[in-house]
């Protein structure tokens, strides 16, 4: 990796303004390909999921899946974008080998969605990010290097090839060129992009993990001097692939043009790699112009050319948006906007309102999504989401603390052997053996040895220094191997001692 020259963030925005344009690829969850009858289901064996028509041989021909139509217009309407009465797809032609027909059908001056917006939350201020178009098209099957040290296909002995993704129906939503975001231009594309991962969630068209190259991110950033009207050149950082990936790419690449512009050079417009280690971007490829990607209308599909009535149908079934939807949870679990924002920030709300929907209490849901799950998933450098536990699961958790036989500490344990694959809640307490002596003689005996091996303190305590329990009490909880519950424990310290708490 090159080293790259920054300035500092303060200085960039010192001397220049940031412009934007953010492109997403999601990629929907339709059973079959956009053209052909195929599987999408993931996991498959190489090549298995192919036929002549998504492998591009001579003869076949495509059909447009209808469900890949209607969930590109539900996007679109929930941009609030207008829909095409008539549109066509178009070929992209490159020669890339995960692209078996040499073109990508893809949708060019003619989307079926165009001209929308989306409203984003940066610190409790609205910015409007304006859409300029949603289109359709397909995804390309995967290539692996193989043979090199470093998995590219510099020094690969071999590259193997997989076109079971390739034919997948994808969506690619193309922001305008967001200006006025000033400083937080980050902040805005990371925003942007967790709004719109909510509102595709919300759609129920795909599950968006970013993880899981479902929704990926293309970040092309240019800094103008403050004043000027003209854009600068723009970079393109590739396949960003986890919401604070974006905002991270978004600040290096401003820190980068600044430096270089601010050295006198000028700016190349490429494609470039971000880095997850370090945040930093290396150079890709030149960027073609469209010009050479010879765009032409696709001959063997018929144009699109949906039905007012349909498309009213489809606006009239949209489910509440997420911000709606925020709104409407944020009441019911009485918490401050800033707290919904965190809880939005670690993707964790359909995590805690399907755990409130299991039957926790919304603070405890709140609590060990937002405390001890965070914190696991930070660690572990994941999302809440991929964490091996349930909200079933932790709503079980919550209910073995109501009903006493938990305590936080134990309760903490119990989800540390789920998430180490022990089994389930009620299996990880039986195999553990974590339960609250709750047998008030077991407990009687413990505080009476407690009481005898530790005569001056209970004599203090029987003198009046009350305070002094503390010690007893955590004697017990040793004893006990922290498995009481140290209220009650204290409660009969102190009785037995003859001393009023
Ligand atoms: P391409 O397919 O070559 O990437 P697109 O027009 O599809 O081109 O997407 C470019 C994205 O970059 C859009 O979101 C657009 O708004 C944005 N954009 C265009 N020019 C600039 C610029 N000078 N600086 C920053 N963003 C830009
Ligand atoms: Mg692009
Ligand atoms: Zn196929």
């Amino acid at each position: 990796m090159t080293v790259t020259e920054l300035v500092s963030y303060e200085d960039a925005m010192a001397a220049y303004e940031p412009v934007m344009g953010l492109e997403v690829h999601v990629e929907l969850g339709t059973k079959t390909k956009m053209f052909c009858g195929c599987s999408t289901t993931l996991g498959a064996e190489p090549n298995a999921q192919t036929c002549p028509t998504c492998l591009g041989l001579p003869g076949s021909l495509p059909v447009v899946n209808a469900t890949g139509v209607e969930s590109a217009i539900k996007i679109g309407l929930a941009l609030n974008c207008e829909i095409a009465e008539w549109c066509r797809f178009a070929r992209k032609n490159y020669f890339y080998p995960d692209m078996p027909k040499n073109f990508q059908t893809s949708q060019y001056d003619e989307p079926i969605a165009f001209n929308g917006y989306l409203d984003v939350e940066v610190e409790g201020e609205i910015f409007r990010v304006e859409i300029e178009r949603a289109h359709m098209e397909e995804d390309t099957g995967k290539s692996t290097h193989v043979g090199g040290a470093t998995g590219r296909i510099q020094g690969a002995s071999h590259s193997l090839l997989d076109y079971n993704r390739a034919g997948i129906p994808l969506i690619e939503i193309v922001t305008k060129p967001i200006v006025g975001a000033g400083e937080k231009a980050p902040e805005v594309a990371k925003a942007y992009v967790t709004e719109l991962r909510e509102l595709i969630k919300a759609l129920g068209v795909s599950e968006a993990r970013m993880e899981m190259g479902q929704m990926r991110c293309d970040v092309n950033l240019s800094l103008r001097p403050h004043g000027a009207e003209k854009f600068g050149t723009r970079s393109e950082t590739k396949n960003v692939n986890s919401l604070r990936s974006v905002e991270r790419a978004a600040r290096f690449e401003i820190q980068r043009h600044a430096a270089v512009l601010g050295g006198g050079g000028t700016i190349i417009q490429e494609t470039r790699h971000f880095h997850e280690e370090d945040g930093s971007t290396t150079p890709g490829r030149v960027k073609e112009e469209a010009e050479d990607y010879r765009y032409f209308p696709e001959p063997d599909l018929v144009p699109v050319a949906p039905s007012r009535e349909w498309v009213e149908e489809l606006r009239a079934g949209l489910p509440e948006l997420p911000r709606v939807r925020r709104t409407r949870l944020r009441e019911d679990w009485g918490i401050s906007e800033h707290e919904m924002q965190s809880v939005l920030n670690a993707g964790a709300i359909d995590l805690i309102s399907a755990t409130i929907d299991a039957g926790a209490p919304a603070d405890q849901a709140r609590k060990w999504w937002m405390g001890e799950l965070a914190r696991r998933a930070n660690e572990e450098g994941t999302e809440l989401a991929a964490l091996p536990i349930t909200p079933e699961q932790i709503a079980r958790v919550c209910a073995l603390v109501k009903e006493g036989s938990l305590n936080d500490k134990l309760a903490r344990q119990v989800i540390e052997g789920v998430l180490a694959g022990e089994g389930d809640p009620d299996t990880v307490v039986e195999k553990r053996g974590l339960k609250v002596v709750s047998d008030e003689g077991a407990l009687g005996t413990a505080v009476d040895e407690a009481i005898a091996a530790n005569a001056a303190i209970a004599d203090k305590i029987r003198g009046g220094k009350v305070a002094a329990a503390g010690a007893l009490v955590g004697a017990v909880m040793k004893a006990t191997r922290g498995q009481a519950d140290a209220a009650r424990v204290r409660e009969l310290i102190l009785e037995k001692l003859g001393v009023e708490g």
